[in-house]
C-alpha cells in the first residue's frame, strides 16, 4: 500500500518511527487495520541513500499485515520516484537520449536504462489507465499524441490534473500522484494492471485494445 505523502524525504526520514501515517482501512475487506511494527529500507534522493521507516498495519479480520509506503517510494526501486519520474518524462518525451537523463539525475545510466525499458514495455496499458482515470476524476477527455510512451505521460499528466481539484492531490506532484495511485507499481514487473486508487475510490483499469 502506498499512502500519499506530502513530506520532503529529509522530513519523513528525521520522523523515524514517529512518523504520522494516515489510518488506512484494509485495502481487502475496508475494516479497520492497527499498527503492527514496521521496517527499515533505504531510499535514494539527490544521490544520496537515507535509511526510512516502513510502517506495517494488520487487518484483524484478514489477519494479513500491510506494508505502507510513503508516495515517494516506488516499489522494489531504491531510488524515489521523482527522481525515476524525472528519468522517464525527459526520455519519453524525447528531450534527450538515457545516458544525459541519468547523468542529470545522478543514477547509472544501467539503471535508468531498466526504468525508461520497463515504462516503455508497459507505456499503452498506463497511457490507457491513466487517460480514464482522469476522465473518471472531471478532467476533459483529450487526443491521445502519437507514441505509446507519450501518450502515457501525456495520461499521467491529465490524471494528475484532475486529481489536484482534491483535497491533498497537489502537494504531491505529479511523480508521487503516480506511485501513489498505482500502489507503487507503476514501473513493477507483475503483468496484471494494477488497481488505481485515490483516497477511498478503486478504479479498475481498462484493458487495452
Ligand atoms: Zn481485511
Amino acid at each position: 500500500m502506498v499512502w500519499p505523502c506530502p513530506l520532503p524525504v529529509d522530513a519523513y526520514v528525521a520522523a523515524g518511527r514517529q512518523v504520522e501515517v494516515p489510518r488506512a482501512g484494509c485495502p481487502s475487506c475496508g475494516g479497520p487495520m492497527t499498527f503492527w511494527s514496521g521496517y527499515r529500507r533505504y531510499v535514494r534522493v539527490g544521490g544520496r541513500c537515507r535509511k526510512i521507516f516502513v510502517p506495517r498495519l494488520r487487518c484483524g479480520r484478514c489477519r494479513v499485515s500491510h506494508a505502507l509506503l510513503p508516495a515517494f517510494v516506488l516499489a522494489w526501486r531504491l531510488d524515489v520516484a521523482e527522481t525515476v519520474g524525472a528519468v522517464i518524462g525527459q526520455v519519453a518525451a524525447g528531450v534527450c537520449g538515457v545516458r544525459p537523463a541519468a547523468a542529470r539525475a545522478g543514477v547509472p545510466h544501467t539503471t535508468a536504462r531498466g526504468w525508461v525499458r520497463r515504462f516503455g514495455g508497459r507505456a499503452v496499458e498506463l497511457g490507457v489507465g491513466f487517460a480514464a482515470l482522469a476522465v473518471e476524476l472531471g478532467g476533459e477527455p483529450s487526443r491521445p499524441p502519437a507514441g505509446a510512451g507519450r501518450f502515457a505521460l501525456a495520461a499521467i499528466g491529465a490524471a494528475f490534473e484532475a486529481a489536484a481539484g482534491l483535497p491533498g492531490w497537489l502537494a504531491l506532484g505529479r511523480w508521487r500522484f503516480a506511485s501513489a495511485v498505482s500502489g507503487g507499481r507503476l514501473i513493477a514487473a507483475n503483468k496484471s494492471s494494477p488497481f488505481l486508487i485515490v483516497g477511498r475510490r478503486r478504479f479498475m483499469p481498462p484493458v487495452p485494445p
